[in-house]
This record gives C-alpha cells, sequence and structure tokens, in this order.
C-alpha cells in the first residue's frame, strides 16, 4: 500500500528539528563566520556540538556505525526527506546537524565501500562531526559533466601509488581531514586499471590547496577549491574499495546524494516562501496589501504547487530505494525538476520582497544565491535531461 501520512513519531521528530533549527540555528545566520567561502571551522564546530546536545546529530548514518536515527534505528529514505526538509529550513542547520554535503554523500559512500580500518580512521570521526571530507572528482578541462574525461593519474608500483594533477570546484578543500580523490589509474601489473578511488588524510605535502575560488554561494564549509596533487604519495591501504570502479562508486554516492540536495533546498524553499508570504500580508500598494494583487497572490500560488510537486518527486523516488530499487532515473528528473523548480521559487519570493529582496534585509537573497548552484552540481540538468531523453527514446 502507499501511503502518505506521516506516522507520529517522525512528525514529532520533524517537528522538534524546526524548531531547534528555528530557535538554536537561524541567530547564527548573522554571524560573521559565516564568511564569503561559507561558515567557517569554529562556527561548524560550534553549531555541531549544539545538535550533539540535542541528539540531532548525523541522523542519516547507520546507527551501527554511530548514526542517530529516529527511535533506534536507521532512516529509511522518506523519513530522511521529511527531516531534511525541516533541517533546511535554514542553510546552517545541515551543517550543525552534520548532514550537509559533501560530508553527507561522502559518509553514505565510505558506509558502503570502506574497509574496517578506514571506518576507523576516516567513516567513525566524520560521523562524529569531528573533521570533515572531500570529493575531488572535477577538472579544469577535465573530468566535470563527463567524468570519462578525467585526466588525473595515478601509477603504482606494486607498494605505492602516485598521484598527479589538478582539481577544482572541490567543496571543502580547506581544512577537510579525509579526501576522497578520483583519479586514473595507469596500467599496471598489480591492479586493474582505469579511474580509482583513493582515500586518504589531506594533510601531507603532495595535496597543494591552490586557493578558494570566489563563488556567489557561500553555505558549503571551507568553500570550494583549487588543489592540486604533486608527485602525491599513498601507500597500497589508500584504495577506496576496487581499482578501476570510481565511476560506479561516484554513481553509488551521486543518486542519494542529489536528492538530498532536494530534500535540504526544499526546506529553504519553503523558508523564503514563508517570508514572502508574511511580505504579502502586511506590505501595502495602492490601498491594499499586496498579497490580494492578483499579480503576487499568483506568484505565492505557483511557489506552493512548485513545493508540493518538489515534495512528492522527492519522496517518491525514496519511496522506491526504499523498495530496494536503485531509482537512478526517478532520481535524476527529481534532481533536474526540483533544482529548476525550487530556483524559480526563489526568484519569486525575491520579486514579491520588492527591493528588500536583493538586499540581506531577509535571508531569502542568501537562499536565492545559494541555491543557484544546485542546477550545476550533482549534475547539470541538462546532462540529466539528457539522460532522460535517452531512456525515454530506448
Ligand atoms: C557549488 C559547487 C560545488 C561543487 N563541489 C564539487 C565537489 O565537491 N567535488 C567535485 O568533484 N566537483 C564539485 N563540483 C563540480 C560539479 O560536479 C561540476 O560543476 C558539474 O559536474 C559540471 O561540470 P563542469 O562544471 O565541468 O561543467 P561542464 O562539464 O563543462 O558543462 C558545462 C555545461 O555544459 C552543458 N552540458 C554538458 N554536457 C551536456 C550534455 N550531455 N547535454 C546537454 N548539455 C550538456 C551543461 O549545461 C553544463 O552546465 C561543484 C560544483 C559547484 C557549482
Amino acid at each position: 500500500m502507499i501511503d502518505f501520512a506521516i506516522p507520529a513519531e517522525l512528525a514529532a521528530e520533524r517537528d522538534r528539528i524546526r524548531r531547534f533549527v528555528v530557535d538554536k540555528i537561524v541567530p547564527y545566520e548573522r554571524d560573521p563566520r559565516l564568511t564569503s567561502h561559507g561558515p567557517n571551522d569554529d562556527l561548524r564546530q560550534e553549531l555541531v556540538e549544539l545538535a550533539r546536545a540535542e541528539k540531532l546529530l548525523t541522523i542519516q548514518a547507520p546507527v551501527e556505525l554511530g548514526g542517530a536515527g529516529l527511535g533506534g534505528r536507521s532512516l529509511t529514505h522518506v523519513e530522511q526527506a521529511v527531516l531534511y526538509e525541516a533541517a533546511g529550513w535554514s542553510t546552517l542547520g545541515p551543517v550543525a546537524m552534520n548532514c550537509a554535503a559533501p560530508d553527507e554523500g561522502n559518509m553514505f559512500l565510505l558506509s558502503k565501500v570502506a574497509n574496517p580500518q578506514q571506518i576507523d580512521e576516516h567513516l567513525s570521526p566524520l560521523i562524529d562531526g569531528r573533521q570533515r571530507s572531500v570529493f575531488a572528482m572535477t577538472e579544469p578541462g577535465g573530468a566535470g559533466s563527463d567524468p570519462g574525461q578525467l585526466s588525473t593519474t595515478a601509477t603504482f608500483d606494486g607498494e605505492r601509488f602516485t598521484v598527479n594533477g589538478r582539481k577544482w570546484l572541490i567543496t571543502g578543500a580547506d581544512g577537510a581531514v579525509s579526501w576522497i580523490i578520483m583519479a586514473r589509474l595507469a596500467a599496471n601489473p598489480h591492479l586493474p586499471e582505469g579511474p580509482t578511488l583513493f582515500l586518504t588524510d589531506g594533510r601531507q605535502p603532495g595535496i597543494v590547496i591552490e586557493r578558494t575560488m570566489n563563488t556567489m554561494d557561500r553555505n558549503y564549509v571551507g568553500g570550494h577549491g583549487v588543489v592540486r596533487f604533486d608527485d602525491l604519495t599513498l601507500p597500497k591501504e589508500a584504495l577506496l574499495g576496487e581499482a578501476g570502479q570510481a565511476l560506479r562508486y561516484a554513481q553509488l554516492r551521486l543518486a542519494p546524494a542529489r536528492l538530498t540536495h532536494c530534500m535540504r533546498w526544499l526546506g529553504a524553499a519553503e523558508r523564503a516562501q514563508h517570508i514572502a508570504v508574511e511580505h504579502a500580508r502586511t506590505r501595502t500598494a495602492f490601498g491594499r496589501p499586496i498579497g490580494e494583487h492578483e499579480g503576487v497572490s499568483f506568484l505565492l500560488a505557483d511557489n506552493e504547487v512548485a513545493l508540493h510537486q518538489c515534495r512528492l518527486t522527492i519522496w517518491h523516488a525514496c519511496w522506491l530505494m526504499d523498495q530496494g530499487e536503485r531509482a537512478r532515473h526517478e532520481s535524476s528528473m527529481a534532481k533536474s525538476f526540483v533544482s529548476e523548480e525550487l530556483f524559480k521559487v526563489a526568484d519569486r519570493c525575491v520579486q514579491v520582497l520588492g527591493g528588500i529582496g536583493i538586499s540581506d534585509e531577509t535571508v531569502v537573497e542568501m537562499i536565492f544565491r545559494d541555491m543557484r548552484a544546485f542546477r550545476l552540481y550533482d549534475g547539470p540538468t541538462e546532462v540529466h535531461k539528457w539522460a532522460i531523453g535517452r531512456k525515454v527514446l530506448g
């Protein structure tokens, strides 16, 4: 049976998260430690401790690995959707609760692929909120929408790997400890060649952070880095999963990760709509509240429809995954649809607010800017549509 009802326990947890975000996290949105390169590590740690105190830290991780879960068990994808939406009310909510990108997707991947030693050294401290991680794939002129263009190389002499290459748009690079690096393993007599993942501590000489890029978003801790691997030497234990399987692991990570982006941004878009609705009720023009002008009420109505459609789309893809399906097609449809629709919601909210919409008098401006990037990462809309189109055409 398909059931859209939210069970009482889940609704109570959703409301608890919303209260936590509103009461404890929203006040930090004006903290100077929320810099143009995202929240800094000092702010992140302070927020993480607030969530830890409320037992709201890393709710998504499997409980057997230290995740908070719900009622002593790990969350289903649908439950995750309901709770992440509440967390997303502030872009700092997922940071506090340790369910923001890229750590969240990285934790998911590591929980599926890491060996016991890697779990101890990397996954456990990540789940505990003590360290951060990166997923380093995208390259200037190389891997991007098309990961097959991967140009970072790795060689293997039977004992050690040597990695060389350059990456950019690497979220959280500045300050992250656990680095998942994608490189193309050259032919060698010991291991399969091809795109391969490595997991290592980022604090070593072969990893050079050239700079943090200036971008229009500022919701990710550490911003987005340009990094270089200069004869990075790694022991054979740094191999993550099997050699030559990086693209398969990236897909494993991406399907749920693109949905969790949708969940968090849905919460942020709802917040923007809430602010726009309040404004439409109280701001008057031409003798009445602006919300009573049809042009404004239609903008708000379009938002309401879009928010509802996005929620249902997310829940359906989550439900499929809860049935054990990979839901690649549905998560791809959800990602492209939700990112485009929510950005339109944020834009209409800016419009309803009039001139202050583009100012930091409200958080709508920040949501609008931060959300723009969502149409690009984890697959630009056009790439998803291209894949959907190919499936449609058989
Ligand atoms: C905020 C942000 C954070 C990011 N964080 C990370 C990170 O932590 N780690 C990481 O590795 N990467 C990260 N990225 C990079 C992200 O994964 C890439 O931006 C994305 O994969 C697109 O690659 P590209 O930027 O090289 O664009 P390109 O591949 O150069 O594509 C440019 C445009 O071409 C079009 N296009 C490409 N292929 C097709 C097609 N088949 N059909 C139709 N149109 C097409 C699309 O419109 C696309 O936007 C991040 C990006 C952003 C914006």
